[in-house]
């Protein structure tokens, strides 16, 4: 026993002397010079820290009748990475594919934020709440990838779905009387303080001589088309069930004061991908 004790005692007392020895060494090699710094000089700026307001949660935005509030986030891209790459119907064998989803990739960007278009969430949840029914979003924000996938017909080319400028729906409940929901949107801007005594706001004209997707001719107002899609028309990847439903497209932008168009790069430059 006392022999591993010696062995413990040697090696431990091997240890500190080695220490020492780099201890000498490493005073040996030291050098030492001054940090020259002027008075006003700071390793560190005090950066001013200032206080972001998150956005809040769509259960914290409250019900609109009966129902949650309509926000954006209803407006998320429906395409999914797990979806079937189809076939082009114009180019044989060319395939294409759906996007990642609204989990891959943000809605439309303005302002450096997430954007829709407000009159429509105004719309919609104008809509519920009269109807004390649910508005269902068949489709909202669509990525030009997803667009491509769900509907390549050349009436969707140039789609606003991809710049947060259009949404298809239908409310639960009254899925057979679409009409009557286009009058209750015609009835929020008869309604609304806002539009008061503004004609081109107020008077809907139907969009009659131009080749349309739909066999009733739309309605519009200087801000807004209303298009009718009856239960066998419209029917694209995202529209797949089969009641008839409503599509808004917003034609002009109040804030901004200019018209709503499509253009490329809105749609393919206007949204983050992850
Ligand atoms: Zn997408």
């Amino acid at each position: 026993m006392w022999k591993v004790w010696v062995i413990a005692l040697v090696l431990s007392s091997c240890g500190g002397i080695e220490r020492s020895q780099n201890q000498k060494i490493k005073q040996s090699n030291e050098t030492k010079e001054l940090i020259y710094r002027t008075s006003t000089e700071k390793l560190y700026p005090n950066l001013e820290l200032k206080t972001q307001v998150r956005d809040p949660y769509p259960w914290e935005l409250g019900f609109v009748g009966l129902h949650p509030k309509i926000t954006k986030e209803a407006f998320r891209c429906r395409g999914d990475a797990k979806h079937l790459p189809k076939k082009k119907e114009e180019a044989q064998g060319q395939l294409v594919h759906d996007c990642g989803g609204g989990l891959k990739h943000s809605l439309p960007i303005a302002g450096g934020k997430e954007y829709v278009y407000p009159i429509l969430l105004d719309l919609l949840n104008y809509v519920q709440m009269k109807t004390s029914l649910p508005v269902v979003i068949t489709c909202g924000h669509r990525c030009p990838a997803h667009n491509s996938y769900a509907d390549d017909s050349i009436y969707n080319l140039s789609s606003k779905h991809m710049i947060g400028g259009e949404v298809d729906f239908y409310v639960s409940g009254m899925e057979q009387k679409p009409q009557e929901v286009i009058d209750l949107i015609m009835k929020y801007y008869a309604e609304k303080e806002t539009y008061k005594g503004s004609r081109e706001y107020t008077q809907f004209h139907r969009l009659e001589n131009v080749k349309v997707n739909v066999s009733t001719p739309p309605w519009h107002n200087k801000e807004i088309l209303i298009k009718l899609y009856k239960k066998d028309e419209g029917r694209d990847f995202d529209n797949q069930h089969s009641f008839p439903y409503v599509s808004l497209q917003v034609r002009f932008d109040r804030e901004k004061n200019e018209k709503v168009t499509y253009s490329w790069e809105k749609a393919f430059h206007g949204y983050m991908r992850y």
